[in-house]
């Protein structure tokens, strides 16, 4: 399958190299006319207020709200597919659930953690890098992990969130999991 990853901010050859790990061609992706080349996309991590920022001034905003395209959304990514973020607007409202940013207090800028992701593995590396983490979840949304009482990883549907950097470790298992189990099977029903 052909997965694309958001190229405007942030860790973006990392999530190629996983993707391409997990046997499948990536491809970082610049401009909507791409999204058509593509069976899902990641939004990587970086700052979400300046992702959101490029995302509107590029397009993204409409072309993905009519679109039925599986996403994948990591830290800052999350927070993008959001329906509500703490304190300010939702944006793709892709995800029905509210993030808080920054949630892992000031002292603790980045951790890790070892995490037990439901219909992945339960010793996935957690990497958190000023992380959100999703407030509450609401609608079709299903919660996948939580970390000190904190929700860390949801799926609705076609799309999946996670609070954390899975690209910035060797283990790309959650990365299979979204193209294997999620794009696959939208493709599928789709076809
Ligand atoms: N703190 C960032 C934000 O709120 C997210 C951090 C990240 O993606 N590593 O946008």
């Amino acid at each position: 399958m052909r997965i694309g990853v958001l190229a405007l901010q942030g860790a973006v050859r990392e999530h190629i190299r996983h993707i391409e790990l997990s046997g499948h061609e990536g491809l970082p992706i610049k401009k909507v006319e791409q999204l058509n080349e593509i069976d899902g996309l990641i939004l990587p991590g970086g700052e979400s207020t300046t992702l959101r920022r490029l995302m509107s001034l590029y397009g993204f905003d409409k072309a993905l709200a009519d679109s039925d395209l599986p996403i994948f959304g990591t830290c800052a990514g999350l927070i993008v597919l959001a329906k509500d973020i703490v304190g300010e607007a939702g944006y793709l409202s892709k995800l029905d659930i509210s993030v808080e940013r920054n949630s892992f207090g000031r002292q603790v800028d980045s951790f890790e953690s070892e995490l037990v992701i439901k219909g992945v593995a339960d010793d996935i590396e957690g990497v958190f890098i000023r992380a959100p983490h999703i407030a509450e979840v609401y609608g079709n949304a299903q919660i996948l992990s939580e970390v000190e009482g904190k929700i860390v990883a949801v799926k609705q549907d076609q799309y999946l969130g996670v609070s954390f950097h899975p690209e910035l470790t060797d283990d790309y298992r959650v990365t299979s999991y979204f193209i294997d189990e999620i794009v696959a099977k939208h493709k599928k029903a789709s076809a």
